[in-house]
């Protein structure tokens, strides 16, 4: 079966091996971040609906399920905010009815918890991990580049709400962009709001693949540690660490790298590790694909990036 709504299994850095689900078009989003790896927000919405046929995507995972693969998570993510999807709720009930044995985590911006039915909807996961990167209206707009019904204050008390009435883990993500958001003032504010929030845990992360903007540059580690410990709880997000065997799709290598990088820039490492082939082997499949000008590479700090040409995405 092709998969149009699954993609991965993929080794996240924060969920071990993870199947993603996609409920949205590529790029539909509340928000337009300046570091996005998904690229421009290009349907920036507000309005909840049927993105993509709930019928279409329980029939995928029933396939992909049926044969009880190791999956640490399944994570609602991919091609821009996945609580824009009006069946989300539906979607996590049919699971959390028929595989109950998966653990399920919902990566969202975290923009729509100001309404108390996606807050409902959002319940049935393990665990939710919002991202939350500024406190300061001024800092969110420059930043996250939202939605103009979005406002930053509305978002931390929706936040607020979550906590207090789902009983799972809570684990908020924030992005230091430097220039923008790590500095002292703006810190301090982040960390006022993240005390009413009350998360599990706080994740930091900062650009390791080309965003949306070429002018956002990764902070720096000693900067990262700093902010990590002024915050409290709060840790910085590690690498994948191979070791486990991913299980991946029964289907050619070649659209499996294609279906990866269509979602965001990786490396040949990350490749790798998501496809547990052997350096040798994906090198001839990548030489392919750029011999055939369908990918290119792109040099960052964290390495050389494999992404498609845009002709092709
Ligand atoms: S980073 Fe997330 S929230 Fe921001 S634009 Fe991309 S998909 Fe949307």
């Amino acid at each position: 079966m092709k998969y149009r709504h699954l993609f991965g299994p993929v080794p996240s850095r924060r969920l071990g091996v993870s199947l993603g689900v996609d409920l949205v078009r590529l790029k539909t989003c509340t928000l337009d971040c300046v570091y996005c790896e998904c690229g421009k927000t290009t349907n920036c919405t507000v309005e909840r609906k049927e993105y993509v046929p709930p019928a279409e995507v329980r029939e995928e995972l029933g396939d992909y399920l049926e044969n009880k693969p190791h999956l640490d998570y399944i994570t609602f993510s991919g091609s821009g905010e996945p609580t824009l999807h009006a069946g989300l709720g539906e979607i996590i009930d049919f699971l959390k009815e028929n595989y109950p044995r998966y653990s399920l985590c919902l990566l969202t911006n975290g923009t729509l918890f100001t309404d108390a039915a996606v807050r409902k909807q959002a319940g049935g996961v393990d665990l939710i991990i919002p991202s939350l990167d500024t406190a300061t209206e001024k800092t969110f707009q420059l930043l996250n580049r939202p939605h103009p019904d979005l406002k930053c204050a509305d978002i931390i008390e929706g936040l607020i709400k979550l906590r207090s009435e789902y009983m799972g883990k809570i684990i908020v993500e924030v992005f230091i962009a430097p220039g923008l958001n790590d500095y002292p003032e703006e810190i301090s504010a982040l960390k006022k709001a993240l005390d009413k929030i009350r998360p599990d845990h706080i994740q930091l992360g900062t650009l390791d693949r080309p965003g949306t903007e070429e002018w956002v540059t990764p902070a720096d580690s000693r900067k990262m540690q700093e902010i990590a410990s002024y915050l409290k709880k709060a840790e910085l997000i590690d690498t994948f660490k191979p070791g486990q065997r991913i299980f991946t799709f029964n289907d050619s290598h070649s659209r499996q790298i294609l279906q990866t990088l269509r979602r965001r820039p990786c490396t040949v490492k990350d490749l790798q590790q998501m496809l547990s082939l052997r350096p040798s082997e994906i090198q001839k499949y990548i030489n392919h694909l750029l011999a055939k000008d369908i990918i290119e590479m792109e040099q960052k700090e964290r390495g050389t990036f494999l992404k498609i040409k845009k002709n092709h995405g």
